[in-house]
């Protein structure tokens, strides 16, 4: 027990370097990216030049993308404040998030059967952010303008909240590797998305359930506590 402690204390430690450096990082990309852009507006460049400069602040923007996402995952437990929260206007403020900042295609996303006075215990923030992970994963694996549904339904003291979409799906072996830092499919995937999505529903003693079959589509299942409203 007293190494186990130890080692988690170590990986606390490095979990707090790692993301002090990944900061600092962050702070001079996005210097030279505020440069390049400036550059890029020179109106003497060659075409060839142009998409040099384009190609850098691209790479910027994807290295950007990395550390937020990093950040993200390493942000200390105790900074975070929970609140009770009804899940129909939750979802309902989710899909009208992500319809009205452009993050998904929109008029794709439909809230189907989602219970009504059922609260669960969270931060707003973070279920936000496990919900767009949740459904930009069931966009970018769909063809255009594919259908996707998210429902909730009671289960004895839980509320299932599910994620559907008819994309391209998944096999045994590519389910297995969710959550894996870094295991991404897509030319421009971090391969966090799905591990922030594991850590924010274990830190709400949820539960998370994939189905997946290759070229059929995906249900991403994720179950929270329901507490009570006073
Ligand atoms: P990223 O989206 O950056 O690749 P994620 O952790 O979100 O990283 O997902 C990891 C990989 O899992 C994806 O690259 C993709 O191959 C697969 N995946 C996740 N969700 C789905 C889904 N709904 N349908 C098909 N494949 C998926
Ligand atoms: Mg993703």
């Amino acid at each position: 027990y007293y190494k186990q402690l130890q080692q988690s204390e170590r990986l606390k430690t490095t979990g707090q370097l790692a993301a002090a450096v990944a900061h600092e990082i962050r702070n001079p990309l996005t210097v030279v990216k505020g440069f390049l852009q400036l550059y890029q507006q020179e109106e003497k460049m060659d075409e060839g030049s142009k998409r040099n400069y384009s190609l850098m602040i691209d790479e910027l923007n994807t290295a950007e993308h990395v550390l937020s996402q990093f950040l993200m995952l390493a942000k200390p437990d105790n900074d975070i404040k929970l609140e009770k929260v009804e899940v129909e206007s939750l979802l309902q403020s989710v899909t009208d998030l992500v319809k009205s900042y452009g993050i998904l295609r929109d008029n794709n996303i439909f809230l189907h059967h989602v219970e009504k006075d059922c609260y669960i215990l969270v931060n707003i923030i973070e279920f936000k952010q496990l919900m767009i992970n949740l459904l930009k994963n069931a966009m970018e694996a769909s063809p255009y303008g594919e259908p996707i549904f998210i429902e909730s339904e009671i289960q004895k003291d839980m509320v299932e909240i599910k994620v559907t979409d008819h994309g391209c799906g998944m096999s045994e072996e590519e389910v297995q590797s969710l959550g894996t830092p870094f295991y991404s499919l897509k030319s421009k995937g971090t391969g966090l998305g799905m591990m922030i999505c594991f850590n924010i529903v274990e830190k709400y003693n949820g539960k998370i359930n994939i189905e997946s079959k290759k070229g059929e589509g995906t249900a991403v299942k994720i179950q929270f506590p329901i507490v009570k409203n006073p």
